[in-house]
């Protein structure tokens, strides 16, 4: 009986424990969900730091963009693709900014990462293909960028890239692929893009020429008349082909056009015209018929060949007597050298030993200075050349030189 009784006290106390323990659970409750209001917060907070950092950087970056520092821009912009590697258009500009200052491997290696990420759009990826494809073009790894550039097959990144391609093939002087690419290019953009295809098969046609593979060179260059018909180019190297055959006349009969329509471009072919009429035993004839543009023109590159053939078949008399005409309406510096040019072998013809010093001295002035003005220049970028060009070697434009050589002081 007493055992009982202690059993049933001891089950009281047991009882009461439990109560107080349900009396804790809500305190204990309370006290959880505070623990994980209070690591929100926290959470919080430390994103708002991160946040605000992100920002700076940003912001910061920025301006030192707008202010053009770019090497200081670089640190604060990987400071904020650190904070966060998934966004994407800080790593396209980022990118960007390593071409632009020249660290292509760095630029590579940014558009790599890109490209490699699965989590990207399809549009994000083409234009890392893009960016890429541009990197190695700058770095000189022609086959990676090509093999870039032509994972790009639609969006607004296409055009861009074929754009690029064609760039690529005429510094490669892959001309098939130039033509395919401009040809891709110009349905895409809708525009003409054919001088450019004239010029790539001119290019082909000059290869040919070259290595002595002629009827390769009448194909192309036939295929450069029918993307443009009466091609100043193309019509030149039609001439030259029928040199290559050994067919004189027929060459002066085809330059006869340029001599007609594009007489500006005559001192291209005034050596090559001189030899064609002197094998046909017409040298004079096609002497006079230069002599005739060189008069209209006045000055140019067509002086210097003119000249130079009036003294070696008339001597330096005519010679004299033929830079005076010229003088009368177009004054160059050019005509003027030639003319000291004449005076000087005139006196040593003449044995004037007192002539020839003076005379030289002035020639050797004038030559200098002919030298260092007479110039071709490009129309779209400047660039200034000693001899004419059909792509600038600048801009890498075509047909962008005038014809006529200026001597850079308004007197051309
Ligand atoms: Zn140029």
């Amino acid at each position: 009986m007493r055992h009982l009784c202690y059993s049933l006290e001891s089950e009281g106390v047991k009882l009461q424990i439990q109560t107080y323990w349900l009396a804790l659970i809500p305190i204990l409750f309370g006290l959880g969900w505070l623990a994980a209001r209070w690591e929100m917060r926290l959470q919080d907070f430390e994103d708002d730091v991160e946040q605000t950092k992100k920002e700076r950087s940003t912001f910061r970056g920025i301006n030192l963009l707008l202010s053009e520092q770019h090497d200081k821009a670089i640190d604060a912009l990987v400071e904020v693709a650190k904070l966060d590697p998934e966004t994407t258009e800080l790593h396209f500009a980022l990118g960007s900014l390593f071409r632009r200052r020249g660290e292509t491997e760095r630029a590579i290696r940014v558009h790599q990462h890109l490209s490699n990420r699965q989590d990207i759009l399809p549009r994000d990826r083409a234009h890392a293909a893009y960016e890429l494809g541009r990197d190695f073009l700058r770095a000189g790894m022609l086959d990676r960028a090509e093999a870039s550039l032509n994972l790009v097959i639609e969006g607004r990144y296409h055009l861009p890239a074929k754009a690029a391609l064609l760039e690529m093939y005429q510094i490669e002087k892959d001309w098939r692929k130039a033509i395919i690419a401009a040809n891709e290019l110009g349905t895409l953009e809708k525009k003409d893009y054919q001088d450019q295809v004239a010029h790539f098969y001119c290019e082909i046609a000059i290869e040919s020429i070259r290595s002595k593979n002629l009827s390769a060179a009448k194909e192309a260059i036939d295929q450069a008349l029918y993307a443009v018909p009466h091609h100043i180019r193309a019509t030149i190297l039609r001439g030259e082909l029928a040199i290559a055959h050994q067919k004189p006349l027929e060459a002066i009969e085809t330059w006869g056009n340029i001599e007609k329509k594009f007489p500006a471009y005559l001192h291209l072919i005034a050596d090559k015209w001189m030899k064609a009429f002197t094998e046909l035993n017409r040298e004079t004839e096609g002497l006079e018929r230069l002599k005739l543009h060189l008069l209209e023109q006045g000055s140019g590159e067509l002086l210097d060949i003119v000249f130079k053939h009036v003294l070696r078949i008339q001597g330096p008399q005519p010679a004299q007597a033929l830079i005076n005409t010229v003088m009368l309406d177009t004054p160059s510096l050019t005509a003027m050298t030639k003319r000291f040019e004449a005076q000087y072998m005139i006196a040593q013809e003449g044995g004037q030993e007192a002539m020839i010093g003076e005379i030289k001295a002035s020639l050797d002035l004038l030559k200098q200075k002919t030298n260092s003005l007479a110039r071709y220049t490009c129309s779209s970028c400047g660039f200034r050349a000693k001899r004419f060009y059909w792509q600038c070697p600048g801009c890498n434009h075509w047909d962008v030189y005038s014809p006529k050589r200026s001597e850079g002081i308004g007197v051309a």
